[in-house]
């Protein structure tokens, strides 16, 4: 029966979408990109127990860069560095997905991809103005993982 469930994970790879897998925007942790790399805010990202973890700039939906939890071997607290400073020397590419893409595509994606991890993006297109791209969640390879080996 686990092998029944797995097979039917993997079909339904192709019908649902990184939307029904995602960490929503609101459950995220992410940090601002003007943050200083202190003791605190160095032992809150250790405590998040997150790998990858988004910057943001002025609003949460607005992410230009993610942290490694790596990149901080270097890093000295007492320095007070910004993560600015940091996100840039690594600069690692980010990853954006529309809301809409299939888990199968997903999963092609991550395996060619360096990254594991993606950030949701959807139109927003409710209001007077023109559409816009927003963010509405991280999609990773677990989530894509979780919905094959997944039993009921
Ligand atoms: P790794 O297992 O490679 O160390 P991780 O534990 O940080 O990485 P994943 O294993 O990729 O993260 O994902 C586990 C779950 O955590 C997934 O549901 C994913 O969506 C979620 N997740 C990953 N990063 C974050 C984050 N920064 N904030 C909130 N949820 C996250
Ligand atoms: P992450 O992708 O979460 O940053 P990672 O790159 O260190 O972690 P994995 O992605 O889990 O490691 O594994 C990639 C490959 O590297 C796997 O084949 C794994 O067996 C191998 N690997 C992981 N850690 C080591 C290590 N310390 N020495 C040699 N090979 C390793």
């Amino acid at each position: 029966k686990e092998e029944l469930n797995m097979i039917q994970g993997a079909l339904e790879l192709r019908t649902k979408t990184v939307e029904d897998v995602m960490t929503p925007i609101g459950n995220c942790f992410m940090i601002h990109s003007d943050t200083v790399l202190d003791f605190n805010t160095m032992s809150e990202i250790m405590e998040s127990g997150y790998t990858r973890i988004p910057v943001y700039e002025d609003e949460r939906s607005n992410i230009m860069d993610v942290l490694f939890v790596k990149d901080l071997a270097f890093v000295d607290p007492d320095d007070c560095t910004t993560l600015k400073t940091i996100t840039k020397f690594y600069n690692h590419p980010v990853h954006f997905v529309f809301h809409d893409t299939k888990l199968d595509s997903m999963l092609e994606e991550f395996k060619k991809g360096k990254s594991h991890l993606a950030i949701v993006q959807k139109v927003n297109n409710e209001g007077e103005g023109d559409p816009f791209y927003e963010v509405c969640g991280l999609v990773t390879l677990e989530d894509v993982i979780e919905e094959i080996i997944k039993s009921e």
